[in-house]
């Protein structure tokens, strides 16, 4: 998908800078032609020169380099794509303000294919005000905003804030570049992230589901040129800006299925991903409830089942799909889960496959669709996942 295609390529200061020569290694071998554009400080995480040679083609960092001057606006018109990986902070909030004194910025400011960023920066930088209103300046914009990772930061530190892996980028740059937009016309419903069931005003039992799986999807779809709607439980994972999403934030799994209720009946494909409580105190506190000296007991009550009730709701023109999180006889499991809820597929991660489940970036999947047909895939970024299911969904639709 990438064959031809001509890929600038912006680095900024940070230490993400690092796994550029391997980005670019990626790129031309998928068939890509790169140039690379870089800061003066990316020259100090990673040498010119090795990006160079993998380009094959001179990296650009000045403006003016003696007697030659650097045609920004050439640079901007001749590539199908730029990509900024890393953004640094600071490339970020001069980008947000148009500030224009370097190469990399002249080149941004000229560009006018489309551009996609991929932050990299501390969890704490990456959460303050300034940089996520710099990133909403970028979506509005129309710059494609590529998620953040969670993971081990330079700083020490574990949390949100490291650059996605060079293998995400090169899937958002063949899902930008490729025309893919085959589900143009359709409405996707998915259901992300755990649900939170009340004990009282204070407590309440949950899951460790982040929505990542959830909201990958709803991303791939709506690049794809769906209109989603994305009902998702509380304390997921953060969304970049993209108005096309349209977000129903719930926390119990009654409300998920009240807020599924209303649009399913327009919607074309529907994909549950949601970690929903299995059971729901069946009589929660008004008070907090005080300790005592003995046992407590709670009375739990089953909760509606979203897919079972959707499965028995559904017209011969809907796509339903369920996921099974499975600990043993994945399979089996799987295949009855598929039956009885009367889904169209059925997506199996293994919590005994490393790199899948909850929390994680990556995934490890198998779909079974009521024809015994089986596709089985690798551990893959949960973004090339979100893709596979629907390579699968819209084989058949
Ligand atoms: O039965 P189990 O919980 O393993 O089924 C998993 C699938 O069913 C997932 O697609 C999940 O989103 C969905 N589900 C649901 N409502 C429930 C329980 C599970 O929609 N109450």
């Amino acid at each position: 998908m990438l064959r031809g295609k001509k890929i600038l390529l912006g680095v900024s200061g940070s230490i993400a800078a690092y796994k550029t020569p391997h980005l670019v290694r990626l790129l031309t071998k998928a068939g890509a032609e790169v140039r690379v554009v870089m800061t003066p400080s990316a020259a100090q995480f990673v040498s010119p020169l090795a990006l160079s040679t993998v380009s094959k083609n001179k990296v650009l960092i000045n403006l003016a380099d003696e007697d030659q001057w650097a045609n920004h606006v050439q640079l901007g018109r001749w590539a199908d794509c730029m990509m900024i990986a890393p953004l640094s902070c600071n490339t970020l909030s001069k980008m947000a303000h148009g500030t224009c004194d370097n190469l990399l910025l002249a080149v941004y400011l000229s560009a006018v294919c489309p551009v996609v960023v991929a932050p990299a920066m501390d969890e704490d930088m990456w959460k303050h005000p300034s940089t996520q209103n710099n990133i909403q300046a970028l979506a509005s914009f129309g710059n494609q905003i590529i998620p953040v990772e969670h993971g081990e930061l330079a700083s020490g530190l574990v949390g949100a804030g490291r650059m996605a892996e060079p293998e995400t980028l090169v899937s958002w740059l063949e899902n930008q570049l490729s025309s893919n937009q085959d589900l143009i016309g359709k409405k996707v419903l998915i259901t992300a992230g755990p649900t939170h069931e009340p004990i009282d005003p204070v407590r309440f039992i949950g899951n460790r589901s982040t929505g990542k799986m959830g909201i990958a999807l709803a991303l791939a779809s709506a690049e794809r040129g769906a209109e989603v709607t994305l009902v998702l439980g509380p304390g997921s994972s953060s969304l970049p800006s993209t108005s096309s999403i349209n977000i129903v934030q719930v926390q119990t799994a009654q409300q998920m299925l009240d807020a599924c209720l209303r649009v399913f009946p327009e919607q074309h494909i529907a994909i549950l991903t949601a970690a929903v409580a299995d059971y729901a105190v069946g009589n929660p506190s008004a008070q907090k409830i005080k300790k005592g000296d003995g046992e407590f007991t709670l009375k739990m009550e089953r909760t509606p089942d979203i897919l079972q009730t959707l499965g028995g709701l559904k017209n011969s023109g809907q796509c339903l799909v369920g996921f099974a999180l499975e600990t043993e006889n994945e399979r089996e499991h799987a295949l009855a889960k598929l039956e009885r809820k009367n889904a169209d597929y059925i997506v199996l991660n293994s919590l005994n496959d490393l790199g899948a489940g909850f929390g994680t970036d990556t995934n490890k999947i198998s779909i079974f669709d009521r024809s015994q047909n089986e596709w089985h895939f690798e551990t893959k970024s949960k973004q090339a996942v979100a893709q596979d299911i629907l390579n699968v969904v819209l084989s058949k639709a």
